[in-house]
């Protein structure tokens, strides 16, 4: 005989269901416009303290940012996010390089010097193996005796090699003090026909060097993502429950904290993040989500969301787990939320074209986060490989068998002891080598200016006000892409299978 259970809710309700739109579903309705696309402005904000640029963020993924593309992203003016399948030494060091790549004074323990009793042979040989063209001859208290450069040195090499440096460096060295500034520097490099100043302290002692080669480097990056010090930008991806990792990305001077999880929306994950914002001075952005409810969860305490939840292209969760949030629709819940709170929100992953990170933008993130479309480029990790005859580097989801293996994994559930009893949420790929990065940046941005133009609007916040969608058909979608032709010169911003 049946039991009677108490009345509930028929399970027939949950059929009638809400609508989740991704990017291939809309597009931007065109709109009157006075907006060029060479005049649109895509400064941002990735965090509640943090300007960039760029609104692009490149994924904490291990095939996709180390130092070389964080140094990259930030000098064109975005941020590159350090992937954690690193220990925290290595990530601190990862962190320190990128901070010390366009720095105005060098910090002392990064100068070569050279002492007054080596033979100019020796500083010879040491300037060529550091790669330098100059160095401070400094005693052994650190005050600053002379410098010596090439040119002091050329002379001696024919008659005196072994001569000692005393003899050869310059005496009548021009110094600064630590609170130089970069047009200081270089006035009194061209004033004096120098191309390094030395920069001591009240007691004539060696704390760092401004060459002229790192002020022209410098000027030629001027949208570059810079802190107050002028170093460049750095964001860095700290598991929630790292208190360690997050402390020492912070000691070491990284700007933005990602908290790195595949699911956010968690009690354990959400009060740990909060503690770990009462830890650290750096931003802390918190993430992944992907609902209205998830982002009022986290709103309080973040200085900005990420949402995403299983958009990525090396990414299976989707599938595995029967959970996940169409992007577009994701990304416009959650700036329902943050944004009412003045939080920035950040779209990461399933981005493959231009147009799609404008749509990011317009459905309401402040900046865009992205894998793949960085992966194939010089500065990503790893070599290129040739198979068939092209090239192409390797790509992988930080879910995957391979990363978790390496490490990475406590992003997804990892409690396995041998590769057979991983339960993975991505995948292991290979995606076309594409060259430079400052290239991909150009038409990646250069789309989204457009973008801009198209729905007229000169900045990003008057973007995301103005821009309106239109749902697209199945068969708009087929109109949109080249049709009824085969594509004989592939175009620097489309492929087919994107
Ligand atoms: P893409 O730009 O390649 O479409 O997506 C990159 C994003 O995918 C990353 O920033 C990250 O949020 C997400 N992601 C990276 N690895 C994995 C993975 O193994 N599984 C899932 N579900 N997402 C991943």
């Amino acid at each position: 005989m049946a039991n009677d259970v108490p009345d509930r809710e028929p399970f027939s309700e949950k059929l009638r269901i809400p609508e989740a739109l991704t990017f291939d579903d809309v597009l931007l309705r065109p709109m009157e416009s006075r907006v060029e696309p060479d005049d649109a402005d895509v400064s941002t904000r990735v965090s509640t303290n943090v300007e960039l640029n760029l609104p692009v963020l490149s994924a904490a993924m291990d095939t996709v940012t180390e130092s070389d593309m964080a140094i990259g992203m930030a000098r064109q003016g975005g941020l590159g996010v350090l992937h954690r399948n690193m220990t925290v030494e290595e990530m601190t060091e990862e962190i320190e390089r990128v901070k010390r790549a366009d720095e105005l004074v060098i910090q002392r323990d990064d100068v070569v010097t050279a002492s007054p009793e080596q033979t100019v042979r020796a500083v010879d040989e040491m300037m060529e193996r550091e790669g330098v063209s100059g160095a401070p001859v400094v005693a052994e208290d650190d005050t600053v005796l002379g410098i010596i450069s090439g040119t002091d040195i050329r002379p001696y090499l024919e008659v005196g090699e072994r001569d000692e440096v005393r003899e050869a460096m310059t005496d009548k060295v021009i110094t600064a003090g630590q609170d130089v500034t970069a047009r200081r520097a270089l006035e009194l490099m061209y004033e004096h026909k120098i191309e390094r100043v030395p920069i001591v302290d009240e007691e004539d002692r060696l704390v760092g060097l401004v060459t002229m080669q790192g002020i022209l480097q410098r000027r030629e990056h001027e949208d570059a993502a810079r802190d107050e010090a002028g170093r460049l930008r750095v964001g860095v991806a700290v598991g929630p429950f790292e208190d360690d990792r997050a402390t020492a990305a912070d000691e070491a001077g990284a700007d933005v904290l990602f908290i790195d999880c595949a699911h956010a929306h968690n009690r354990n994950v959400i009060d740990s993040a909060r503690e770990i914002t009462e830890l650290v001075e750096a931003d802390v952005v918190v993430g992944n989500v992907g609902t209205r409810e998830a982002a009022e969860a986290v709103v309080d305490f973040a200085d900005g969301v990420k949402v995403g939840i299983g958009p990525g292209s090396i990414c299976t969760t989707r599938v595995v787990t029967g959970a996940g949030m169409p992007q577009i629709t994701a990304v416009a819940e959650v700036a329902d939320v943050a944004s009412s709170r003045d939080v920035p929100v950040i779209a990461d992953g399933g981005i493959r074209y231009s147009g799609d990170a404008i749509k990011a933008i317009a459905a309401g993130a402040d900046a865009v986060m992205l894998g793949s479309y960085f992966a194939g480029t010089d500065e990503a990790p790893g070599r290129v490989i040739t198979m068939n005859g092209k090239k192409y580097k390797q790509y992988r989801g930080m879910g995957s068998v391979g990363a978790m293996r390496s490490g990475g994994g406590d992003r997804y559930l990892k409690d396995a002891d041998d590769d057979e009893e991983f339960v993975p949420e991505g995948v292991e790929a290979a995606t076309p080598y594409k060259g430079t990065l400052a290239s991909e940046l150009h038409q990646l941005v250069g789309g989204m200016k457009s973008g801009m133009g198209y729905v007229g609007a000169e900045t990003i916040p008057a973007f995301k006000e103005r821009a309106r969608f239109v749902r697209v058909s199945a068969a708009g979608q087929t109109e949109g892409h080249p049709h009824d032709v085969m594509i004989t010169d592939e175009a620097p911003n489309y492929s087919p299978q994107g």
